[in-house]
């Protein structure tokens, strides 16, 4: 019998492992499934980043132990977008620290910071990795309600001045997942200024930071004065350049936070393969054309999903950043009651949005993970179930 340490009890079930296996089961029965659900990325990497690893791979330098924290040239890379992307000023060696994906921070950071019942303030609906790193730190989450009436950013005069107090780290992610909700200047500053009244650590979760529709490229926390006082920013490649399996990240920002992050992934991870890491440096210094093409091509996806949910009387107010759609569902039931009804009788995989938080309730979410026919394919099966309009 094996007895699991306590932080493993608290630590939530993978609400979307279910929705993965309802998924397959349906596929199973030999049906056309259109996959929606998850956020995997469905285009491949841009072949110069792949060209880069092809040319890396051999480098014998690369396949020893690559230096605890990582290439400088990769740092140096990172630091360099956000000079071009943003105007932001960081320090390779202090203000960037390499992570396996945006993911493993996005734990850490918790790991680092809080104490066995220290606060940590975590946006709902929000991504559930977020959740997963307060529980393993032993944590207590207060939750902030993103509400459609507010743009779904959360309102800081709504949290108690005791959970405010009490409270160490919070979570911010715009674009978001899940409601494709974006973030401007005056929110940031709102952010930093409530961060530092209140001496919290803001983690800035910026994993759609290239994707914003409609003219608008997304705003960067650390664009905000005094952003790096106060916290760090997490990018990851995932999205921005179709490498959700190459697992590259950075965490940017506060060095005492960077400082922090970098010693806990040297004791678990020293660091990325070097290959990876010089095609990552290339996907961060090279031609960024592949992001505008990305960018529009999920606009142009969101616009034909739109145009198709019209036509069934699907009404919701479109995304303004992200891959994701945040969906009413319609009346007479729950978003898992709905995800399962069209997962059964269309065959089409949305995210509960209850998956997300007590705030996901009433939506689902919509990945633009498909191409545009697939897509509309999806909404016209939905509308033969004439459960809107
Ligand atoms: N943050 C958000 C909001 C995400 O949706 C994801 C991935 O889906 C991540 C972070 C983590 O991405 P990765 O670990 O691939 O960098």
């Amino acid at each position: 019998q094996i007895n699991p340490a306590a932080r493993m009890t608290g630590l939530p079930a993978q609400f979307f492992a279910a929705l993965v296996r309802k998924a397959n089961a349906q596929a199973a029965k030999g049906r056309d499934v259109i996959n929606l659900g998850q956020g995997n990325p469905d285009r491949p990497t841009p072949s110069h980043i792949v060209e880069a690893l092809q040319e890396a791979a051999p480098n014998p330098l690369y396949h020893k132990y690559p230096p605890f924290s990582g290439f400088p040239f990769l740092k140096e890379a990172a630091a360099r977008r956000y000079k071009e992307d943003y105007g932001v000023e960081l320090d390779p060696e202090k203000e960037v620290a390499i992570l396996f994906g945006g993911k493993t921070g996005l734990i850490e950071i918790s790991q680092c910071l809080l104490n066995p019942g220290d606060v940590c303030l975590v946006p709902d609906p929000g991504y559930p990795d977020y959740w997963s790193g307060v529980a393993l730190a032993g944590g207590v989450m207060e939750y902030m309600p993103l509400k459609e009436g507010n743009n779904f950013l959360p309102d800081y005069d709504a949290v108690s001045a005791d959970a405010a107090n009490k409270a160490k780290l919070m979570f911010v992610n715009y674009p978001n997942n899940p409601t494709g909700a974006t973030a401007g200047p005056e929110f940031y500053a709102k952010t930093v200024e409530f961060a530092a009244k209140h001496g919290i650590v803001v983690a800035s979760d910026f994993a759609y930071g290239a994707i914003g529709f409609d003219g608008n490229a997304p705003v960067s926390f650390l664009q905000t004065p005094g952003a790096k006082e106060v916290g760090v920013e997490f990018y990851t490649l995932s999205k921005t350049y179709n490498m959700a399996g190459w697992r590259v990240g950075f965490a940017l920002g506060n060095p005492e936070v960077v400082s922090l992050i970098n010693l806990i992934q040297d004791h678990y991870y020293c660091s990325l393969f070097g290959g990876i890491q010089a095609a990552a440096a290339t996907a961060l210094t090279g031609p960024q054309q592949c992001v505008a093409e990305l960018t529009a091509a999920y606009e142009s996806r969101r616009d034909a999903l739109f145009a198709a949910m019209g036509e069934i009387g699907w009404e919701s107010p479109k995304p303004s950043g992200s891959f994701f759609c945040w969906l009413p569902v319609p009346k007479g039931h729950t978003s898992i009651s709905f995800a399962d009804h069209v997962l059964e009788h269309a065959d089409v995989v949305l995210a509960p949005g209850a998956g997300f938080g007590t705030h996901g309730e009433g939506y689902v979410r919509l990945g633009l993970l498909a191409p545009e026919e697939r897509l509309q394919e999806a909404i016209h099966r939905i509308g033969k179930l004439h459960l809107f309009g």
